[in-house]
């Protein structure tokens, strides 16, 4: 009898932002794949019992290959064991949640995913963004700066569209960004925060604009993970009510 593999988003480091659905597969876990991007602490949910392990996958770094991942989720599942695989954020947003759920159900494996909060909400809301608001920022853009096949973003697109953007690992390439942006035609001044750690105790921020982001990025020393948010309401930083419960 074959197991079930559940992919878990586990939010952005802060255990109170997962789901209860998260903290059920976990505790009904016989194995757990871990993320490096996944705060430890939520193996608090996890049993005694369970296997942890961690399989980090941190860009430039030494990480597992994708394949070998796989294979371990299929081998596991197929023991009959419950699986969760313990995804940074929420497994479908730049998590290859879909590529791996879909390679699992093709070999007959039962899968489920569960949301997490991902990094670019829970960054923008813990500094005191709004990413919509009412007469100011009609939508949000979720972007990735970094491709596998170095293609390029449409980035004319993404400047007129008149939403927030929020780009994921976007730290080494801020130079790029900005050009980009800069080149599309979004305003010089256009704010921009850049937010270290999101709902971690060592969460720090960076407010610029996009004309300085890479300079002031330098000067704070901003470090990978981070989320950048591009559009008006980076302006903004009164705390929401979810900042002062952090
Ligand atoms: N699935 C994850 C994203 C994985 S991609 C999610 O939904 O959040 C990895 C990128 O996510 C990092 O380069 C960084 O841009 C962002 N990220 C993840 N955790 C973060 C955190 N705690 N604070 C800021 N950015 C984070």
């Amino acid at each position: 009898m074959s197991g079930k593999v559940w992919l878990v988003g586990a939010g952005p480091g802060d255990p109170e932002l997962l789901t209860l659905k998260a903290v059920r597969a976990l505790g009904e876990a016989d194995v757990v794949l871990i993320d490096d991007l996944v705060n430890p602490a939520v193996l608090e949910y996890s049993s005694p019992e369970a296997r942890i392990i961690p399989v980090g996958k941190r860009g430039g770094c030494r990480s597992t290959p994708q394949a070998f991942i796989h294979r371990l989720m299929l081998r596991y599942a197929r023991q009959g064991k419950c699986v969760v695989r313990l995804k940074g954020g929420d497994p479908c947003i730049f998590g290859r949640g879909g590529e791996e759920a879909e390679w699992l159900a093709e070999r007959g494996i039962q899968v489920e995913i569960v949301n997490g909060i991902t990094a670019g909400l829970a960054g923008a809301t813990t500094c005191g963004i709004p990413l919509t608001l009412r007469g100011i920022s009609r939508g949000v853009t979720l972007v990735t700066a970094h491709t596998q096949d170095d293609s390029s973003l449409n980035w004319k697109a993404l400047a007129q569209s008149g939403t927030t953007l929020v780009i994921y690992m976007g730290v080494a390439k801020l130079g790029e960004i900005r050009e980009c942006l800069l080149e599309a035609g979004m305003p010089a001044h256009m704010p921009v925060a850049m937010i270290e750690n999101a709902s971690l105790p060592q969460q720090r921020e960076c407010r610029s604009t996009l004309e300085d982001m890479q300079e002031s990025a330098a000067a704070f020393q901003l470090k990978s993970p981070a989320i950048l948010v591009i559009g008006e309401v980076a302006a903004t930083k009164q705390a929401l009510p979810l900042a002062q419960s952090a």
